[in-house]
């Protein structure tokens, strides 16, 4: 099976690492068969995600991970960085959006420019590049939605590996998630799109916006709406 054409580079990465591993077929078919057969975006995203953290919960069974993990809540240097997302956890992100969750929107437009470049979205300065959910406090402000990525990224040794503040990624040691990251790659085998989150959401929130401004004015319907670009 082929990986879609706009997989992110991070997540790529993480295919060509695991696309030889004995499970990873049985691993994805399974994941996306059920995908198949649930309706609607937001149920799906939630699946992937209920799925991913029942493996990182088997995986912090073992003392020994939960001793050699360096992350915790309030240390957000991965926020800082690029955070690949399927469409229906786009969809989920923009509801959550829709439903009130507040995002800095000058920050969304900065990162959705750079596009699935990783290296330019680096370029940003920190301040700019934090995640639009990352509250002040260095907590998620959708915790219990975040991508799947979000899940399964766990380093371990000393957090100070993870400072990136200069734009730069040091040579990080990664807790191996194989299983959950095989179920994230299912997600990713199954979804029609997928990119990275400032793009994705951007796109998300104008389709929406564009829909909402055809539907008050039907004589115009081509006019495209720039509600969602104000800042
Ligand atoms: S969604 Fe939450 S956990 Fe993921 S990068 Fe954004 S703030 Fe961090």
């Amino acid at each position: 099976m082929e990986v879609s054409k706009n997989f992110p580079q991070v997540a790529f990465r993480s295919y060509i690492k695991l696309k030889n591993y004995p499970q990873f077929l049985r691993y994805t078919q399974a994941i996306i068969t059920t995908l198949g057969k649930l309706k609607s975006s937001l149920e799906k995203a939630r699946f992937v995600h209920e799925m991913v953290d029942q493996e990182m919960s088997e995986l912090y069974k073992n003392e020994n991970v939960q001793k050699l993990t360096a992350c915790q809540k309030g240390c957000a240097a991965c926020c800082h960085t690029q955070v690949s997302v399927t469409q229906e956890e786009a969809d989920l992100l923009a509801q959550r959006v829709l439903d009130g969750t507040e995002i800095n929107w000058t920050n969304l437009q900065i990162q959705k420019d750079a596009g699935t470049n990783f290296e330019r979205f680096m370029q940003i300065p920190y301040g700019q590049r934090k995640c639009v959910f990352l509250k002040d406090d260095n907590s998620c402000g959708i915790y219990e939605d975040r991508p799947s990525v979000c899940r399964t990224n766990a380093v371990v040794g000393s957090k100070d590996q993870c400072e990136n503040k200069d734009g730069q990624i040091q040579k990080q040691q990664i807790l191996n998630t194989y299983n959950a990251d095989m179920i994230v790659m299912g997600a990713y085998m199954y979804t029609q799109k997928s990119g990275v989150l400032p793009q994705m959401l951007w796109e998300k929130l104008n389709s929406i916006s564009e829909l909402e401004n055809q539907k008050k004015n039907p004589q115009e319907n081509k006019k495209v709406s720039n509600t969602l670009r104000i800042g």
